[in-house]
């Protein structure tokens, strides 16, 4: 059995901690809505007043908070964690943070003695009910290793990061895709309606092409992560067909923003000579533009 201080018991944390119980851990917990903090005392926690308390003798004090202020405040500021953590206690950020904040804790723990790691969740707050969360985890190999056995009491499935803040940083990319992934969705399926095509049909093929697979693991792998560029489907041909569809939708009244962004990147390609390359050099060109000479 671990004593485990958990500060955060809101839509994800109060789920979390509630396994973290049901596993047999003992758990202190704190959070500023005193239903949040009942709620988990009957079913076997511990209420604690302040972070600090809550971090006095745990091994592993484990956060899931709205953002990084709120973290920094919770571990540094008065009656915060880092007042009573022991430095054989391990910190372990679950929240979403920037990156950068999630750096500087790191290190400003560090500094004080205690060691910290990030292994924030991907899923929602049904996978955080049933223990299904997927546990990013940033940290030393030897944090992970520690931390192994009871993050997977909140999650099916652990990836490791690659080391300290790789786990926000996949997280942060991971939801970037996705959020601008949900906007490019809803703007295809309006031009659907507007079109008068049905969305099931549209579903039906999607979920079988590059659009609905996305391209990490479909038009990529055998061309530019190859570094190889010949043309599957030629750059020219996907602006035209861009065009095409930001047309349309002008025509329709269906709003095209990401579709208007996207011709910019095509265009660009183009422009600077990729016209006959593949698609998926596409991933060469946002090289280029980001300055990157040491890659293709
Ligand atoms: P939430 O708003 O439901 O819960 C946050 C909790 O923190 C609340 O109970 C609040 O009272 C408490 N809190 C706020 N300030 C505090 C303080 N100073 N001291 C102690 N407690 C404090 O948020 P959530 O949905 O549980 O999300 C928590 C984190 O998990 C966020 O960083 C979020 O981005 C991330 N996340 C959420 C989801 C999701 O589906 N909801 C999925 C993955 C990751």
């Amino acid at each position: 059995m671990t004593t485990i201080a958990f500060l955060g018991l809101g839509q994800m944390g109060s789920p979390m901690a509630s396994n973290l119980l049901a596993k047999g851990h003992q758990l202190r917990v704190f959070d500023l809505n005193p239903d949040a903090v009942r709620q988990l005392v009957d079913n076997g926690a511990t209420a604690a007043h302040t972070p600090a308390e809550a971090a006095k003798g745990a091994e592993f004090i484990i956060t899931m908070l709205p953002n990084g202020d709120i973290v920094r405040q919770v571990l540094t500021g008065a009656d915060g964690v880092c007042d009573t953590a022991s430095p054989q206690s391990l910190v372990i950020d679950m929240s979403t943070i920037h990156p950068l904040q999630t750096d500087a804790l790191i290190a400003e723990l560090h500094d004080r003695g205690i060691a910290m790691m990030d292994a924030p969740v991907g899923r929602t707050s049904d996978n955080a009910k049933d223990g299904t969360l997927l546990i990013l985890a940033g940290g030393t190999a030897e944090q992970v290793e520690r931390a192994r056995l009871v993050l997977m009491c909140m999650g099916s499935e652990l990836v490791e990061a690659g080391g300290p803040g790789m786990g926000i940083r996949v997280k942060l990319i991971n939801n970037y895709m996705s959020i601008a992934l949900n906007a490019l969705s809803a703007e295809a399926a309006v031009l659907c309606e507007s079109l008068g095509l049905s969305l099931d049909v549209a579903i039906r093929v999607m979920s079988g092409t590059a659009a609905g697979k996305g391209h990490f693991t479909t038009t990529w792998p055998g061309k530019v992560l190859k570094g190889d560029l010949s043309p599957a489907f030629m750059v020219d041909l996907a602006l035209k067909d861009l065009r095409i569809a930001v047309d349309v939708a002008q025509q329709t009244g269906a709003p095209l923003g990401m579709g208007k962004v996207a011709e910019l990147y095509y265009r660009s390609a183009s422009e600077d000579g990729r016209g006959r390359q593949d698609w998926s050099a596409l991933l060469s060109q946002v090289r280029h533009l980001a300055g990157r000479t040491d890659v293709q």
